[in-house]
């Protein structure tokens, strides 16, 4: 019985044809090391990107509040800061079904026309 021949491969790293078994992916070690280290920093990189964006929109909240339990403000505020509502850590519906976005323990409630309500996480 033949083994039926796979299609030429690849390798993932340099883009050479991988000599060898079946489910060979690289030319040597040279090339797998290569490959691996460039996966994890690129992983690495965009973590670290949006965690930033977490913690600088944690922050905005932060200032936003102040001392205040709640405060009112507008998403054009938001935006000046840099604020990025793509970016939030979970979600929080309360018993009338408003979903507040939060980033940590620090939260909003989008409001009417644009404004939004910034609250922080009380600790339980
Ligand atoms: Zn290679």
């Amino acid at each position: 019985m033949n083994a039926t021949m796979s299609d030429r491969k690849e390798c993932l790293a340099c883009g050479k044809v991988v000599h060898g078994r079946a489910d060979k992916k690289f030319c040597n070690d040279y090339c797998r090391n290569e490959y691996n280290n460039k996966l994890k920093s690129a992983t690495s990189s965009l973590v670290r990107t949006i965690n930033n964006t977490l913690l600088k929109n944690r922050r905005i909240l932060e200032i936003t509040l102040g001392e205040e339990e709640m405060k009112k403000t507008t998403k054009e505020r938001f935006l000046q800061q840099g604020f990025q509502s793509k970016y939030i850590t979970h979600t929080y519906v309360n018993k009338k079904g408003d979903t507040y976005f939060f980033c940590y323990e620090y939260g909003y409630l989008p409001l009417e026309n644009d404004w939004f309500l910034v609250v922080k996480r009380k600790q339980d």
